[in-house]
């Protein structure tokens, strides 16, 4: 693998209620390698989504980041005053968010967001050569030069979505963090939309990380995928050796949870229920659900590790084999 754009070290985050600390991410690590894709898949709760703002530095209060390490290019950005995140930001690590109607000005026309966007970041030009620039972003991601004119209302689900990827674009960052950028579409304009991102981001070449809940269609786009669990990564490896060979028991789940494409295949579901992360299980947090649990998971805590050839677990069936 190339160089690593992004590394993720040791990261917690918690959320402070009076109840006590919720622990949305609790010390997860991985690498982003330049241009590469690398999906992260969990149930609502794992804290892919955490992760993601954390990346952003957009984690409001109550939550807090704790420890760890966000570098990219070597700038670890926790260390970052507001300001220089601020400029960071979209120039060298872009957001398309989950909502896109959210992420845009309801009363600016787009072209005029952009604009307002592209001058904050110290990009200069005549109106009209920013106009056109706005207009070549739009086309980039499939949309006709004239939605520069529009007001984001006057667009469709999928549309104001390209126009986010067009905003993440527009300074060519190192990394695009793409936060559930379908979730709010319907099935056919999802496609639509990842394909529309994965085109862009291969022609800038900017590294990208997807969070999703749906492995069956980040499969389709990623390079490697990161199994979330309870705030915890328990499986990351390239995608096909994934699928072919999962090893952590909840990722063997996850993939059994999934339609075939015949519509042959008995569904089956993932017993129980997620983990409260205000109180987790002790040891391994999947333990109550897992139907490969021994006797001293609930009192170990399994760590990532490797195990074959690129792929990487947490679980003790690989350390006892590695012992
Ligand atoms: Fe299951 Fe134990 Fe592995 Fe956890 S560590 S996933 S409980 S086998």
């Amino acid at each position: 693998m190339s160089e690593a754009v992004l590394s993720v070290r040791d990261l917690k985050v918690y959320y402070h209620t009076r109840a006590g600390p919720v622990r949305a991410v609790d010390g997860i690590s991985f690498e982003l390698a330049q241009g590469e894709k690398l999906g992260l898949v969990g149930e609502s709760g794992s804290g892919k989504t955490t992760t993601a703002l954390a990346i952003m530095r957009m984690i409001k209060p109550p939550g807090r980041i704790e420890q760890g390490q966000i570098l990219l290019g070597g700038v670890d950005l926790l260390t970052l005053s507001s300001e220089e995140m601020r400029r960071m930001r979209a120039a060298e690590v872009s957001l398309v968010p989950q909502a896109a109607m959210n992420a845009l000005n309801p009363v600016r026309r787009v072209a005029d967001q952009f604009i307002h966007g592209l001058r904050d970041h110290g990009v200069n030009g005549s109106h009209a050569d920013m106009q056109e620039r706005v207009r070549e972003l739009l086309q980039s991601v499939g949309l006709p030069a004239g939605v520069a004119e529009r007001f984001p209302h006057e667009l469709s689900g999928g549309m104001k979505q390209r126009v986010t990827i067009a905003m993440a674009i527009s300074l060519t960052p190192k990394v695009i963090v793409a936060d559930e950028p379908t979730s709010a579409l319907d099935v056919v304009v999802q496609r639509q939309v990842m394909e529309t991102l994965i085109d862009v981001q291969e022609q800038i070449g900017s590294a990208v990380l997807l969070v999703g809940h749906d492995m069956g269609l980040m499969a389709q786009f990623v390079d490697r995928i990161g199994v979330m669990y309870a705030g915890t990564l328990v499986e990351i490896g390239p995608v096909e050796e994934t699928f072919e060979n999962p090893l952590h028991p909840y990722t063997r789940l996850l993939i059994s949870s999934l339609p075939d494409t015949k519509g042959k295949k008995r569904l089956s579901g993932i017993p129980g229920l997620p983990p409260s992360l205000l109180n987790p299980p002790s040891g391994c947090t999947f333990h109550p659900r897992c139907p490969s649990v021994m006797d001293h998971c609930p009192a170990e805590v399994p760590v990532l590790q490797k195990a074959g050839v690129n792929q990487m677990v947490s679980c003790h069936l690989y350390s006892e084999t590695s012992a």
